[in-house]
């Protein structure tokens, strides 16, 4: 039954795991009087012609009218001549920045208790392009490209965001000493970008001293923005400094105002189908979904029950040293509520 004061938003509940942690989304929207209703799609078992991937058309479609959704972890299918799902929908819907915050849980004790940073990573060029070849027997060749459209768009989208987030700093993470082209223009393009943000502290670091410097001491850092490869990496290293992959959300953003929030894990199919997954990180992207819709009571809610029910220890899952199942978690988190 539709409900026109409802926020439409698609889910991709995925493969895996994500049925079950999608079930625990569902059902804390549903305590926490969430006003979204979702329109879920499901990866397809046959190739759609339309998108030459197991995504169909319309899933695709139902994303772009709805403009924001939560996706599930989803595994490639094995075979050949088809597009990995991933990158189809990085590809169809220009999921140009992949954001993952990454903060500190309270009471739950790794080596830093005050981590609060923000990577900011671009999500369709650099070394992922996918343009490979083998120039002779024996030597291969990957193009790494970095235009200024897509580096302008990802600084643009990372002084906003800090901006819009009261953080002082933008950190532009680089190896331009020794890439003095492709990461030069990336930098080039940063700095345009800086100079109409002066109310922002904008500072280069070589990618290197970057990890030496977040291993060190992660309060160093506020925001980072960077190429998709280093993205890729730096970010999982931030996962690891508050605790693993169980917990680290993400938020893509696509031309024209879209936001796919999904957590950064795979589909863990070590553990599927057993009620054992740690549903956190898919919560705290379908959270960064609901800041996305300025429904901020709503998301420090969410925020708050599932943070305080890992503070307080009594249920926890296998992946933070627990026993407790993804129902038992979730139950509890809605009782906080
Ligand atoms: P994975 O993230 O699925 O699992 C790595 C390890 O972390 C496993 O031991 C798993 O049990 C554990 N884990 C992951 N999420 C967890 C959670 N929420 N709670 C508790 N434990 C959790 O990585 P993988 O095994 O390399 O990949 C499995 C499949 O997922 C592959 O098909 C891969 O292509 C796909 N994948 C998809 C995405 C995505 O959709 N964005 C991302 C990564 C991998």
């Amino acid at each position: 039954e539709s409900n026109s004061n409802l926020i439409r938003a698609t889910l991709f509940p995925g493969d895996g795991i994500g049925p079950e942690i999608a079930d625990s989304v569902r059902q804390i929207f549903k305590t926490a009087e969430v006003p979204i209703e979702w329109e879920e799609h499901y990866v397809g078992k046959e190739i759609d012609p339309r998108t030459n991937s197991f995504l169909t058309w319309e899933s695709l479609e139902s994303v772009r009218r709805n403009k924001v959704g939560l996706k599930g972890p989803m595994a490639t299918p094995i075979g050949k001549g088809h597009r990995s799902l991933n990158l189809t929908l990085r590809k169809e819907l220009n999921l140009y920045a992949n954001v993952r915050p990454c903060y500190s849980l309270p009471g739950y004790k790794t080596r830093y208790d005050d981590v609060n940073l923000i990577t900011i990573r671009e999500n369709t060029e650099g070394e992922y392009s996918g343009l490979e070849h083998q120039v002779v027997r024996g030597v291969v060749e990957s193009l790494k490209i970095i235009t200024r459209q897509a580096s302008l768009r990802v600084a643009e989208y990372a002084f906003h965001y800090a901006k819009a987030h009261g953080r002082e700093r933008v950190s532009a993470i680089h190896k331009a000493n020794i890439m003095q082209k492709t990461d030069g223009l990336f930098l080039k393009c940063c700095r345009e970008v800086a100079e109409k943000y002066p109310e922002i502290k904008y500072e280069e670091v070589v990618i290197d001293n970057c990890c030496m410097m977040l291993v060190k001491n992660p309060t160093l850092f506020d925001v980072l923005v960077m190429p998709n490869l280093y993205g890729d990496i730096i970010s999982d290293l931030c996962a690891g400094l508050i605790g693993g992959l169980g917990l680290t959300p993400s938020c893509n953003i696509g031309e024209g105002g879209i936001a796919l929030a999904e957590a950064v894990h795979g589909s863990a199919p070590d553990i599927a189908g057993k009620n054992l997954a740690n549903p956190t990180a898919l919560l705290l992207s379908a959270v960064t979904m609901l800041r996305h819709l300025e429904l901020h009571d709503k998301a420090d809610r969410i925020q708050g029950a599932v943070l305080n029910t890992i503070a307080e220890g009594k249920y926890r899952t296998g992946d933070l040293g627990g026993t407790s199942s993804t129902t038992d978690f979730t139950n509890a988190i809605c009782d906080h509520l």
